[in-house]
């Protein structure tokens, strides 16, 4: 149930099963894409006039490009949520973990919190492996399958570097 009844709430906490699918409209506009539902678990209390707690797990498989080949890769993402919530009126900084709820909300749905928190917690990049050998600069042949057969030249994302970074130069 991640849409809190906030009458409830003031009565005592109130556990905050749901999920979310990945075609859901919520992931509309950002870079989300997830290869199975995303789950969540927690409990949403009271802490004071205009106040209110959730903490909360959330776990994903996110379907991710390795950065250097582009082949899809599935990460697993589990990350705690402790956010703040606070009434309107009562919203004296914009802290990070704070979200505020419009004055005289009956209702609160927590999907958007879910969101914002989903995408600052998604890894920037992914590799398919450690060892992954990218792409070819020349014909853009996966090298991972093997030699392209393009003549051998060194990456030229690198090349210019080589010698600056000691921990790079005999890595060939
Ligand atoms: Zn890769
Ligand atoms: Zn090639």
């Amino acid at each position: 149930m991640l849409r809190i009844d906030l009458g409830l709430v003031r009565a005592g906490a109130v556990e905050t099963p749901g999920q979310v699918e990945p075609s859901d409209p919520l992931w509309k506009g950002t870079e989300v894409s997830l290869a199975g539902p995303l789950l969540i678990d927690g409990r949403f209390s009271s802490a004071g006039e205009g106040k209110y707690y959730w903490h909360a797990r959330m776990a994903a498989v996110l379907r991710l490009e390795c950065r250097r080949c582009l082949t899809p890769v599935d990460a697993p993402l589990s990350h705690d949520l402790q956010l703040v919530f606070v009434a309107e009126e009562d919203a004296l900084d914009e802290d990070v973990g704070c979200y505020v709820i419009p004055s005289r909300a009956a209702e609160l749905d927590l999907r958007d919190a879910v969101r914002e928190e989903l995408v600052l917690a998604m890894p920037r990049f992914v590799e398919c492996s450690p060892e992954c050998r990218g792409l070819c600069p020349e014909c853009g042949a996966n090298l991972n399958a093997g030699p392209c057969g393009c003549r051998p030249r060194r990456d030229p994302r690198w090349g210019a570097f080589d010698g600056l970074l000691p921990g790079r130069a005999h890595k060939d």
